[in-house]
């Protein structure tokens, strides 16, 4: 069996056409949503990211405000700027790109940040609602692999899914999910013995640990589905997943690529939630 590619890019792009039409809609309304992006230091990695973060909201009509702040800021400044963009009725979402210097606690910081403005869904409040089934909002990288399995088709109800990784913004809020679609769910992390006897069970399984190509052909079940959270570099520097791709790609039903995967859904669940926060707002 020759696996079929879960294109995340091409998925994203439909949703980034949805959130185009509701973000024009609320503009109608006279009621614009906007995005708060807080980016503290130079860090290379998170520049990029904030900077994609930026470009799609201009792309779907969200408007967004950066907010650059030097490396040397203060926790107390920090949290003083997110308790005015709390307060600022035209700001939806607010995202603190993490890391953060060491100087700032990432923790006392998310906290700060209003729950209904929590578009990156890691609020104990979010990760609360998340637990007992209530409304919140879903952490991107885990909402967008439930979208890609809803897309493969993908039957959760009754079915193994395996997690490898256990983190509090990928394996166990997605764990979570699956165990809401009515999966039943193992998590895997560091301390599991024989992974491979539990991934080889696994209808669906999802690998967000961050080890390049751990898991190989022999590992999974054939037919499969299989999502690569991971992101890696590879020798040459070139980004690569968890999944050996080619060797799995003979064994799974479904595979997602990386790049091309889950990445570009990530990006595109943090505007599906800020749109979901705006017309909140605006009920
Ligand atoms: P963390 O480092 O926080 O967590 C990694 C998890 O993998 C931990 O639970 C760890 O177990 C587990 N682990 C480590 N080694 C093994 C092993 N040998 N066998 C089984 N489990 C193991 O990472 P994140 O969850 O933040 O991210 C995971 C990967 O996903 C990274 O590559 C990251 O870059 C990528 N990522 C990709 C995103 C995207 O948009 N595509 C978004 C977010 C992350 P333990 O808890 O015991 O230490």
């Amino acid at each position: 069996m020759t696996a079929r590619i879960l294109d995340g890019a091409a998925l994203a792009r439909s949703i980034r056409a949805d959130m185009a039409q509701r973000a024009a809609a609320l503009a109608g309304r006279g009621r614009p949503p906007g995005l708060a992006v807080i980016l503290v230091g130079e860090d290379p990695a998170s520049s990029v990211y904030v900077r994609n973060k930026v470009k799609d909201c201009e792309e779907v009509g969200i408007r967004s405000i950066l907010d650059h702040l030097p490396v040397h800021t203060t926790q107390d400044s920090l949290l003083a700027r997110i308790r005015q963009l709390n307060a600022d009725p035209s700001v939806h979402g607010i995202l603190v790109q993490l890391p953060l210097p060491p100087q700032i606690d990432a923790h006392t910081v998310i906290e700060t940040i209003s729950p209904a403005k929590d578009v990156d869904g890691f609020h104990v409040a979010s990760a609360g609602a998340l637990m007992t089934g209530q409304a919140g909002f879903l952490p991107c990288t885990p909402y967008g692999v439930m979208k890609m399995l809803e897309h493969a088709g993908a039957v959760l109800k009754g079915a193994e899914a395996v997690v490898v990784g256990r983190s509090n913004i990928v394996g166990k809020p997605q764990a979570m999910l699956l165990l809401q679609s009515d999966a039943t769910v193992t998590i895997c992390h560091s301390r599991t013995r024989d992974l491979a006897a539990h991934t080889r069970r696994a209808d669906i399984l999802v690998a967000a640990v961050g080890r390049m190509k751990m898991i190989t052909g022999d590992m999974v079940k054939p037919g499969a589905i299989v999502i690569d959270v991971g992101m890696n570099r590879d020798a040459a520097g070139r980004l690569c997943g968890d999944v050996d791709f080619d060797a799995v790609r003979e064994v799974a039903s479904w595979i997602t690529p990386v790049p091309g995967g889950v990445g570009p859904m990530t990006r595109a669940m943090l505007l599906v939630n800020t749109i979901e926060a705006a017309e909140r707002a605006a009920a």
